[in-house]
């Protein structure tokens, strides 16, 4: 069966010197267990990452693509560090980055912290919610509270447009069978409110969970995460791409090399998928679903849910 979203994707990918979106992992460690989620069995190391680290890529990042989009997240929750977040924020302002993009789970969001976000100058706020009803929340944000999480996110939105003005606040919906029969109220609930829906299929990091897609090989197509995205863990190192959360493959270190030396060093692993030399990609892609996972469908306040 041939996907028409994903071959509308793949036209979109060919090698680039310096990536399209970088991910920083601010923090290691999670307040959540969620059920779809990699991060409450990891292994390695938790840590937070030293502000000088950040420095240093973001000085590289403003002076070779200071549009690259710069995502506060990868395996565990920015606002578990609130202080070096929000340093963190106000350095990328500072060297002029565009995009910077944060992802949380939003508990820790309180009301204290929606000035200081704000005024942050962060582009946009991404909340992980996937569940309307408490019951469903709860049962796949393990430790998140529905109620608390659900005033947060309405007490920024309310911040936002008293203000007139603010970063884009997008409530995001990962489509799982636990959760499909909320998706029609949680979008009607939010875009009344204010909010961007952002509805995406579960991803299988590196082929650890099941998901519902399902594509034959002759389907695939570059897995558009390694083609366009880098991921830098707290200590500097850089996994090869988004389903190496443990770092078993990773390229480097961005303490002792420039982060664009680690892309070139990953484009080995690019040319491989460009070339659709799937088979030569190591193990972990033989099993990875992430490639299917397609673009998330985005829905802004006042457009129609098609
Ligand atoms: S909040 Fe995010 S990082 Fe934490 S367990 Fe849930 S999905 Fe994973
Ligand atoms: S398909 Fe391969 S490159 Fe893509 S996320 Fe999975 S393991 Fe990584």
């Amino acid at each position: 069966m041939y996907d028409p979203q994903l071959a509308t994707i793949a036209r979109t990918l060919s090698e680039i010197s310096f990536p399209k979106k970088f991910a920083v992992e601010i923090c290691a460690d999670c307040n959540l267990t969620c059920a779809m989620c990699h991060q409450p069995t990891m292994k390695r190391p938790k840590g937070k990452m030293p502000f000088e680290l950040w420095k240093k890529c973001a000085d590289q990042i403003a002076a070779t693509s200071p549009s690259t989009e710069c995502w506060f997240s990868f395996c565990g929750e920015p606002l578990l560090e609130p202080d070096l977040l929000l340093r963190i924020l106000a350095y990328g302002k500072s060297v002029g980055l565009r995009s910077l993009n944060l992802n949380t789970n939003g508990v820790l969001l309180s009301p204290e912290l929606a000035g200081p976000i704000l005024d942050s100058g962060v582009n946009l706020v991404v909340f992980g919610i996937d569940g309307f009803s408490r019951d469903t929340y709860e049962r796949i944000r393990v430790g998140g509270s529905r109620d608390r999480l659900y005033a947060n996110v309405e007490y920024l939105l309310a911040a936002r447009r008293a203000r007139r003005t603010g970063p884009e606040i997008q409530v995001q919906f990962i489509e799982m069978d636990e959760n499909e029969h909320e998706l029609e109220a949680f979008c009607a609930y939010w875009l009344e409110r204010g909010a961007t829906l952002k509805v995406r299929n579960k991803l299988s990091w590196g082929g650890r969970f099941e998901t519902p897609l399902c594509l034959p090989p002759e389907d695939r197509i570059p897995c558009p995460w390694a083609i366009t995205m880098m991921h830098v863990f707290w200590d500097g190192r850089v996994p090869r791409c988004s389903g190496d959360t443990e770092g078993e493959e990773c390229a480097g270190n961005a303490w002792e090399e420039p982060l664009a030396v680690l892309w070139q060093r990953l484009g080995l692993y690019r040319d491989h998928h460009l070339k659709h030399h799937f088979d030569q990609l190591p193990v972990r892609c033989q099993n990875c679903k992430d490639w299917m996972t397609g673009a998330a469908k985005r829905i802004r306040p006042g457009e129609t849910i098609r």
